[in-house]
This record gives structure tokens, sequence and C-alpha cells, in this order.
């Protein structure tokens, strides 16, 4: 238990009932789970497979995965009966909660009226398939009904109650989408991101037997980044935590970036009321910030109302002045920052990877983007969807999910149209009217009598030639390692001429880079996954279901949930580029802040939520967050132009930044005039002094 203060070891040997840790960032919230675990499994006799610690996205699930076992290598279980056996590390739940209801549907696939290979739509495919119920192309109504009925998923009301409790017009309508998507997602055998959450907490209050079969499993949880958790996530837990209410939860009101306060201040609530034993620790030293920045972070969150006090302070000394610069536009920005970063990395002698450069929005992550591979510099991007959601992508993971369950029509639509292969829109909907009046899906209507008398032969041969070469890789996703699956897909489907017939040469080529890309990170996911019996827990492994084929069917479903939160979590040496909310619960050296702008940080709202005085207070937290990722610098930057919608309109900087009451002289205001890239990279040889 070194490397604990007290008030961390009380967390951690706390075990009498539920354990709530309410403390300010930095200050080893985190670092509790991970000992507690180790705790819990070297001295108190727990196995590695009860034991599930929950957090919020898939990069800080990876880096406590990885902090754990460090923590238990070469550790022995205390298990009575299994004393001095080598803790079994894989075995353990170490995943976000989406992760976790993935795993949970996979087993209890039939309990909930799916397969185990059901498909996991984006929110892009849910668009498309509200889209098409309403027949229209007003965008802003088809995400406003797409946000009312996560809404709904995620305050557990069926369609029908949702109908019940509709009180206009829109809302009317919305019930109405509600149903018939419900009802379309189960024909495709899909679940949306929010089901992950929503279905398991069903089921698991409707049936005992399950429930206790889960209980049983997991018979302590951790859960990180509390105060973020939804009224779902929530009560999957309390479902999970039961009788014995074994858990440990940690988090920082300050923190809570998904929501509302009043959703965190219920949510804190509610816990002391469903648990009146729970236990409350709070920690106050911060180990992670430079006392300059844990002051400026200080500073900017004192002007929120406080639910619960919290004083943090750090012995890390004053260290580095923090910079605020203000740069003409945003490529003048990236110009800067990129600049700055290369000097001071230089000066510091540090690496790529101990640099994050954090942003509100992922359209700021384009110029910088730009301008660091122009310089060559490594560089990660997450947070965005962008890797995930690139058109080639979409399409490899559409054959994918395909071979996984040939009941995804978006995907079976996707897959047949890309290529063409022969295929056309006349024929597509003629299939599409008789599957639906047939009640099956487009695949399965592929082999059905009457389609015969429906399409010629001419128009049906190159469907059933698809559906034939699918479904024989189907037929041994089961038993073939997914590595050589991928290969003859990939080699089936001719998807490099296809974009070479498609793009032009340059374009082509990058995107084939991209498949390639991925194919490679799926591969080594695969034998991964293979190695380690499942990618997150040792379930299967444990139970005797361990059946490496089967992982390209797994795979795709982690592939599936990459693409939620952030990019792929790769650690090379490399620049982090990520949105703040991404960031969350992570820490680097030396931070770059961008876009600190009125109508960027803060947030401009929208029309639906426009910036009151409690989405303000959201974004007040959201700095916090970011401020607080920093270790050893910090540098802010903003711009007093910006490029909106082909408009350039003139930003003033952040209420933010005046908040942090900086100590240091006011940041020169002499307009810095752009460099061009000669000069820049004259300076930066300069500085180097001519050798890099
Ligand atoms: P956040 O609110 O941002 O999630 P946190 O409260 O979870 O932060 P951690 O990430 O657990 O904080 O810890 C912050 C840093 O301080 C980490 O680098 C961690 O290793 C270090 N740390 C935590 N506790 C101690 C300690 N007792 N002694 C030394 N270092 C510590
Ligand atoms: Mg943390």
């Amino acid at each position: 238990m070194s490397g604990l203060n007290a008030a961390q070891r009380e967390a951690v040997h706390y075990l009498d009932g539920p354990c709530l840790v309410l403390a300010g960032a930095g200050s080893g919230k985190t670092r509790v789970i991970t000992q507690k675990i180790a705790y819990l499994i070297q001295q108190r006799g727990f196995e590695p497979k009860h034991i599930a610690a929950v957090t919020f996205t898939n990069k800080a699930a990876a880096e406590m995965r990885e902090r754990i076992a460090k923590l238990l290598d070469g550790a022995v279980l205390s298990t009575p009966g299994k004393e001095g056996r080598k803790v079994p590390v894989n075995q353990l739940t170490v995943c976000t909660f989406h992760s976790l209801g993935v795993q949970i549907l996979r087993q209890e696939a039939e309990h909930v009226g799916l397969k185990p290979q059901f498909s996991i739509m984006d929110s892009d495919d849910c668009f498309s398939m509200i889209q098409e119920q309403l027949g229209t192309t007003d965008k802003a109504l088809i995400r406003k009904i797409q946000n009312t009925i996560s809404l709904w998923k995620n305050a557990m009301l069926t369609p029908d109650q949702a109908a019940a409790a509709a009180e206009d017009v829109d809302q009317h309508q919305a019930a109405i989408v509600y149903r018939s998507y419900v009802a379309t997602l189960h024909a495709y055998q899909a679940v949306d991101f929010d089901d992950l959450i929503r279905l398991p907490a069903e089921l698991f209050a409707r049936n005992e037997q399950v429930r206790e079969k889960w209980q049983n499993r997991l018979r302590y949880l951790l859960v990180d980044e509390y105060q973020d958790t939804n009224a779902c996530q929530y009560q999957l837990l309390k479902l999970i935590a039961g009788q014995r209410a074994a858990f440990t939860a940690v988090g920082d009101d300050d923190q809570a970036i998904y929501g509302w306060r009043g959703a965190t201040l219920e949510n804190l609530a509610q816990l002391q009321v469903d648990f009146p034993k729970l236990h409350v620790v709070k920690l106050e030293q911060n180990y992670r910030s430079t006392v300059r920045i844990l002051t400026a972070a200080n500073n900017v969150i004192a002007n929120n109302p406080k639910l619960f006090e919290k004083k943090l302070w750090s012995e890390h000394g004053m260290g580095d002045t923090i910079t605020v610069v203000g740069a003409n536009d945003e490529e003048h920005e990236a110009e800067s920052v990129v600049f700055r970063l290369s000097a001071h990395k230089f000066e510091r002698r540090a690496q790529f990877r101990d640099y994050a450069v954090l942003y509100r929005g992922n359209f700021q992550a384009r110029i910088f983007e730009q301008i660091l591979r122009r310089e060559r510099i490594p560089y990660v991007l997450s947070g965005g969807q962008s890797f995930f959601d690139k058109a080639e992508i979409k399409d490899i993971c559409a054959y994918l999910r395909l071979i996984a369950n040939a009941d995804d029509d978006p995907a079976f639509i996707r897959a047949v149209t890309t290529p063409r292969r022969g295929v056309g829109n006349a024929t597509l909907e003629v299939l599409g009217a008789y599957a639906g009046q047939s009640k099956v899906s487009l695949f399965e209507a592929v082999y059905m009598g009457g389609i015969e008398a429906r399409l010629s032969p001419r128009q049906l041969e190159p469907l059933r030639a698809f559906c034939d070469f699918l479904q024989r890789l189907t037929d041994r996703a089961a038993k073939d390692p997914a590595n050589v699956l991928i290969d003859e897909l990939m080699e089936g489907i001719h998807y490099e001429s296809y974009l070479y017939d498609a793009h032009d040469d340059r374009a082509a080529q990058s995107k084939w880079q991209n498949v390639l890309e991925f194919l490679e990170w799926l591969k080594r996911k695969g034998t991964k996954a293979a190695v380690e019996g499942e990618e997150e827990t040792g379930y299967d492994t444990a139970n005797g279901l361990a059946d490496e084929g089967r992982n390209l069917l797994k795979l795709i479903q982690t592939v599936a949930l990459m693409s939620m939160l952030e990019g792929k979590e790769d650690d090379p040496d490399a620049v982090r580029l990520s949105t703040v909310h991404a960031s969350k619960g992570l820490e680097y050296p030396h931070v770059f802040l961008v876009g600190c702008e009125e109508g960027i940080m803060p947030h401009r709202g929208s029309e639906d939520a426009p910036a009151d005085d409690a989405r303000i207070e959201e974004e007040r937290r959201l700095m916090y967050v970011a401020i607080t990722r920093a270790q050893r610098s910090l540098h802010l930057s903003w711009c007093r132009k910006r490029k909106r919608a082909r408009e350039t309109v003139v930003c003033e900087a952040s209420r933010f930044i005046p908040e942090m009451v900086l100590d240091e002289a006011p940041p020169p205001t002499k307009e810095e005039a752009p460099m061009t890239p000669k000069d820049r990279m004259a300076a930066l040889k300069a500085l180097l002094g001519g050798g890099a």
C-alpha cells in the first residue's frame, strides 16, 4: 500500500459497505481504484473475475488496465485454496459502461430477444433510420427527435410510456418515431449505444435469475468518474451491486461534463438515499499539477456555485508560468502552437507523447492535423470520430457487421452497393419491398422463392453471389481465426480497385492507406483477444467458453464501441490531439489548450439549449477539466478572428481566462505577424542551433 496518503488508504481499505470518494482533479481517485483492486486480490481473497472496474472512455480503461497489470506484476492470489497462484489479471473486468453492457448482452442475448452477434448502430446509422422513417431531410428535426428518443431511453421509458407522457405535438411525433425505431432496430437485430446500458438494466430489473448470476460474478464494483453516470448507468450499477452493495465510486462534481449539474446533484443525492450507509471519503492533496496550474483551476471553478467544499493543494512548487497567446486566426494559432510546442520539446528534452493539444470541438482539430503533418510531427487523434467515421472504414465495417449479423439491413445496403457489383437501386427497392412484406431481412429475402418472381435472373444473380460469399465467411466465423477471415474478405471484395475506380488516384491512395491501417489494427486487436481469451474480461475463458474463432464476431462489436468516444487506443510517441471531453481522467506533462474564445469555450450553445447560466457552469467545469489535465506546463491560446460557415467573425478571449487570475504580467498585446512557414522553420532551426 505504498504511494497512498492516509485518506486514500482509508478509501482503499474500507470494505464495510458502499464507499464514495468525492475529491477534486488529480487527487488520486483513479489511483484509489487501481490500488483497491490490488488490495482486494492480494489482501482480501477476491478473485480477479469477481471484480469489475468501470470507467468512461476506452482510453481511460486501457490506462487503468495497464496500471493494474503493473501493480499486480508477479503478484499471487490470496483466495483460500488458491493461495500462491499467479494472479490472472486478464480475468478482471476493466472497461467502459458500454463495453460491460456489450458483454452482458452478448451472454444474455436470448433474454432480450437478440442473437449474440447483434449489430451496434452508431449515431449516424440511427440518424439515417429516423430520417427514413420521417421521410424528411430536415436535419435539425431529425437530430431533435434522435435526442428525445435517447433521453427517453436513458430514463428507461418504453415507447408506450413515452407516448402516454408526451405533452405536445412534437413529443407525440417523437413517440411515434420512437415506436418504429425500436421495432426497426429489433428487426435488424441491432442495438444503439443507449441500449447497451438500458437493455441489461431492464433485464436485471425483471429477471431475478439472471441478475443473481451477475451479482455473483461481479462481487465488487469500482466506478470511476461517477459524477457523469446517467440514470440508466446508475440503475445498472445498483442492480449489479444488489443487497451486498459492495462498491466504491469515485468522482468530482466539478468535473461533471456530460449533463446538467442537476443530474449530478440528483445522482449524488440518490446514492445517499439508496445507500444510507454510504461512507464518504474526501481527498485534498493534488499530485498531478504545479501550484500555478492548480491555482488557475481552483480560481476558475470558484465562479461556479459549490456543491461540496473542496480544498486542493499541491507540493509540486509554483512551476512554469501559464502562457496566453492571442492569435490572428485559426491558422496562425495552429502555426504558433506547433512552433512553440517544437521549441518547448527541444528545450525540455521532452518527447512528443508528453504533449496534448486540447480543444472544445472536433472541428478545431483539422487545422492542427494539417500543420503537424506538414511539419512531420507525429500525432494521434482521439475524441473525434474522424478515423472510424471515414467512409472507407465504415464500408469495411459494414461487411464485418453483415458477416456477424445477416439481419443488419443497413450494413447489407452499404456493403452490397460498395462496390456496386451490378446491383442497381431498382433491384434494391424490389428486394426491400419484398423483404418488408415477408418480414425478413434483405439477406434472407435474397434466398426466398418469392423473389424469383420479382427479379430477373440477371438481377438476382449478383445478389446471390454476394450473399453466398458472405455466408461462406459467416459459416467459418465461429471457428477460423479472425485474421484469415479478414484477408479472405478483402480479397473477395476488390475494395482497393473500387477505390481507384471511384476516386482520383491521390484520394484513392490515401483511403486505401486508411483501410490498411484499420485492418492492421483490427488484426492486432484480434490476435490480442485470442491470446487473452477475451478482450476485456476472462469470463469466457473462466467458463470454458473461450472460443478464439468467435473473436471476429466479438471484434466487430469492439470496433463499434471504439468509434463511440474516441479513436484507436494505440500509444506511440506522438502529440495527442483530443477534445477536452475525451481527455477526462488523463494527464499530460504539457498541455496546449486552444480556441479559448467566447462562443467556443464557453460554447455558445444551440437553439435548443442556449448558453444560460447552467450551460455556462457546465462549460466552466469543462474548462476546469482541461486545465487540470496539465502536470507541468499549460499554454492557452485564442483567435481574434475565426472562419465560421465561410464567414469570418471577430472573436473575444474567453471569460475563463481572466477568471484564472494569472499572476503574471498581461500577455503582450502586440499583434503577432503571422509567420510564413519559411520564417518559422528558420526560427526553429536557429533555436535548435542548426541541428535537430
Ligand atoms: P481526475 O480527477 O483527473 O480523474 P484523479 O483524482 O483520478 O484525477 P489520479 O489520476 O488517480 O487522480 O492521480 C493523479 C496523479 O497523481 C497520477 O499521476 C497519480 O499516479 C498520482 N498520485 C495519486 N496519488 C498519489 C500518491 N499518494 N502519491 C504519489 N502520487 C500520487
Ligand atoms: Mg481519475
